[in-house]
């Protein structure tokens, strides 16, 4: 493990917000191992105990995961952030207090104008297992294209195609009707589905993710979110 510095070791911790941390620390009210620390740069060693208040900072907070609903027109940053127009903006003023104390992550990116599910994380190491191809995480859009679709179309996705960045894997797809198609991918490289579908004649209308791995939406409302259980964590990940 790498030495971290004191506000984003206090984060990760689950203590609180980084930008709180910054400001505990400015007031004096944090030490590391005994010292009252001075910086939020300050080098934390993975062994140090942190206290603030005199309280001590119970390491590793137990993940969480939580499936929010994206609606269209709003952006995905990856990290917590205040900017405007983004999906923390939506997400972070429904979360209760004991959930909001964490350093949300996204897993992942959808689009802008992409729907659907996207998953949030305080555990930076979940994050890195959901997105990378290695894991084989399936994840299961439905576009809804401008022209026809029929499987003759869609065969060079489920043959592996080429794209301007390199080979894209054999891709999961169902036609479910003439304009509804289902794509499920196991990697995620920036506008695949669209450029898949896109360099076989037919571009998406709208694109919507209804699974990652086995956890599904379910009855998430537009710009709502619902915290995962341990067990679905487990299970469905
Ligand atoms: N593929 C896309 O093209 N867009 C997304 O948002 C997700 C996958």
């Amino acid at each position: 493990e790498k030495p971290d510095w004191l506000s984003r070791a206090l984060a990760r911790a689950g203590a609180m917000p980084q930008d709180e941390a910054d400001a505990a620390i400015k007031a004096g009210r944090v030490t590391v191992n005994g010292r009252v620390a001075t910086t939020p740069l300050t080098p934390v060693p993975p062994d140090a105990v942190i206290k603030v208040d005199g309280m001590p900072v119970r390491k590793g907070a137990p993940t969480h995961v939580l499936a929010f609903h994206k609606p269209a027109g709003v952006l995905t940053s990856t990290a917590r952030q205040h900017r405007t127009g983004t999906v923390f903006e939506l997400l972070l003023p429904q979360l209760p207090l004991e959930l909001n104390r964490f350093t949300w992550h996204a897993v992942g990116r959808l689009d802008v104008d992409t729907t659907g599910l996207l998953l949030f994380t305080n555990d930076d190491k979940l994050v890195a297992h959901a997105t990378s191809p290695e894991t084989n995480l399936p994840k299961r859009y439905v576009a809804t294209v401008f022209s026809t679709a029929d499987d003759a179309k869609v065969e060079p996705l489920r043959q592996g195609m080429m794209l301007d960045d390199g080979p894209a894997r054999p891709a999961g797809v169902r036609v479910r009707d003439e304009h509804t198609v289902e794509v499920t991918l196991t990697e995620g490289r920036h506008h695949q589905v669209k450029r898949m579908l896109g360099a076989v004649g037919l571009p998406a209308r709208a694109l919507h993710r209804e699974a990652v791995g086995d956890i599904t939406l379910d009855d998430i409302p537009e710009g709502g979110f619902r915290l995962l259980t341990e067990q679905e964590v487990r299970e469905k990940l």
